[in-house]
């Protein structure tokens, strides 16, 4: 089973994340080696190194930004993710291709439509089985993120974080199904809660 969670910087991604699998581990005895957390960009040794030229680099053209993430996320499906699906292991993904339609679709002003082709293509077609949405306006985003080190992307200005979220709850409404959106300015412990309910189905837990 494959989980990915989405939503905008210091959003409690990385948090919820390790509170699942905690939760997995102690309370519902699932091996730890079961559970793969990974993240994009940036899962894979190759992943690592464009994460370093997207984030730390010169300023890269916006389809070559598009280009750059779908290659991380490419050679992290073929070799990471798909190998622990086919084990039977549960995928933890920090990020997916939703991302992209927001950040170098809807962010970056390229077609949507385009990004999600670049990435069905990348993935040959891997969807999640369950995407959860950690939703947090822009203006509280700001407020968390005051004490950390901002990369390039981070200090975008103007419209883009709204413009982003924005596109992230358009995805989630046009697709139910898969999606799930939790609150995250809530207290962890609750949005934890939620997740719980929100993955209870697809882990049949
Ligand atoms: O998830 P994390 O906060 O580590 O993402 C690092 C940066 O990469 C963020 O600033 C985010 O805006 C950016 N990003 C992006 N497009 C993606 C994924 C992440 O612009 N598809
Ligand atoms: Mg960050």
């Amino acid at each position: 089973v494959f989980i990915s969670f989405e939503g905008g910087e210091a959003a409690g991604k990385t948090t919820q994340m390790q509170m699942l699998r905690d939760h997995l581990v102690t309370e519902r005895s699932v091996a730890e080696d079961l559970i793969l957390t990974t993240r994009e960009p940036g899962g894979t040794p190759l992943g690592r190194s464009i994460r370093g030229l997207l984030l730390h680099g010169e300023h890269v053209d916006p389809r070559a930004e598009a280009l750059l993430y779908a290659a991380d996320r490419a050679h992290h499906i073929e070799t990471l993710v798909r190998p622990h699906l086919a084990r039977g292991g549960l995928v933890l993904g920090d990020r997916y291709f939703d991302s992209s339609i927001a950040y170098q679709g809807a962010g970056r002003e390229l077609e949507a439509s385009e990004i999600e082709s670049l990435s069905l293509w990348a993935t040959n077609g891997l969807m999640p089985h369950r995407t959860i949405l950690l939703d947090v306006p822009p203006e509280a985003l700001g407020q968390r993120r005051a004490d950390e080190t901002h990369d390039r992307l981070e200090q975008a200005g103007g419209d883009f974080h709204a413009t982003v979220r924005q596109e992230f709850l358009d995805l989630a409404a046009a697709d139910p199904e898969r999606f799930s959106v939790i609150d995250g300015t809530l207290p962890r412990e609750e949005v934890h809660a939620q997740v719980l309910e929100a993955v209870a189905e697809v882990l049949s837990i």
